[in-house]
């Protein structure tokens, strides 16, 4: 059975129009959005910024309402529980930020600040029940437990990545959404988070999903990739097949940016034009035709629909019948 279940997941904002607000339009921010992922499995999910993958990973685990669609967690559907049977809940499903810093209270200490998430689930009879607690989960995200007593701004950025990181995990969580946690640390410091991630992984059997805007490092992490676009998902497949023969337009330009390490490749950048159009208007057809340098008569009329090639992928493009 499937940890996660998303099934036709759809997020919409309103927004104001016009100067004296009157009227609303909608940020159509994840649009129709149908996955899922098992127990101990990693899902990356790729895009530019503003594709909606923040919102769609903040939408799993309800940090954000959804409008639409069922979040199935363990057969459960977590979009139609109350408040306190969703707090209830939260226990199982945890997040990891960019920026760990301001997801830190600077005011608390590492001790205070991961003994707090043991005292709102009841994890810890006693104060020293929950010392020991926390020191063992600084020794296993590869922090001095003798450091309990500091406060975050005393830790580097990769040292503040790994006390979230602690903090997520002292509930036990059976799914960790990590939002972009790599990429505001140095290249070596990434290294050392993602195989961290790998590792308690293997020691928890904990699933992943995976939000990033660089494909070589979700590659890295991934067992399977979904590649969003203007808030759907445009393919999707096992993370070596799709890496080494992309299929969607979309995803071949995201390939051709990660750096190859082989001076021999024949790889060669696709520049795609312009940003990514608003989620307000998105454009009719194919929602990347406006970029698509593929694009054809059709594309501008016809929403392609996500269809199987082979037994591991699936695209949404009118390449492919
Ligand atoms: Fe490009 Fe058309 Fe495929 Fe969209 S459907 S990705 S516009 S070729």
């Amino acid at each position: 059975m499937n940890l996660l279940e998303i099934q036709n997941l759809k997020v919409h904002f309103p927004v104001r129009k016009g100067l004296l607000g009157r009227g609303k339009e909608f940020v159509h921010a994840v649009d129709g959005v149908t996955f899922n992922i098992a127990p101990g499995e990693t899902l990356g999910l790729v895009g530019e910024s503003g594709c909606g993958k923040t919102t769609l990973g903040r939408a799993v685990i309800q940090l954000v309402p959804s409008t639409h669609g069922r979040i199935l967690f363990n057969g459960e559907d977590i979009s139609r529980l109350s408040a306190t049977d969703l707090r209830s809940r939260r226990q199982r499903f945890q997040m990891i930020f960019q920026d760990p810093y301001s997801s830190l209270n600077p005011r608390l200490t590492v001790l205070e600040c991961i003994g707090e998430a043991l005292d709102i689930h009841r994890l810890a009879p006693d104060r020293a029940a929950r010392r020991e607690r926390v020191d063992k989960l600084l020794k296993d995200v590869g922090l001095d437990p003798s450091h309990a007593d500091r406060y975050p701004h005393e830790f580097s950025g990769g040292q503040r990545q790994r006390i979230g990181i602690a903090r997520a995990l002292a509930v036990q969580p059976q799914l960790i959404v990590c939002d972009e946690p790599v990429s505001a640390l140095d290249v070596s410091v990434q290294a050392q988070i993602i195989n961290l991630l790998k590792d308690l992984q293997d020691a928890h059997g904990l699933a992943y999903l995976f939000v990033a805007h660089d494909l070589a490092v979700v590659e890295h992490i991934s067992h399977r990739i979904l590649v969003m676009y203007l808030g759907r998902i445009v393919e999707e497949g096992e993370s070596k097949s799709l890496c080494r023969s992309p299929l969607h337009p979309y995803t071949r330009s995201l390939l051709s940016a990660v750096p190859v390490v082989d001076p021999d490749s024949k790889r060669s950048r696709i520049f795609l034009a312009g940003d990514v159009p608003s989620p307000i208007h998105p454009p009719s057809g194919c929602p990347f035709h406006p970029r698509c340098p593929m694009a054809e008569g059709r594309c501008k009329t016809e929403v392609p629909q996500l269809k199987s090639i082979g037994s591991d992928r699936t695209v949404a493009c009118h390449l492919f019948p």
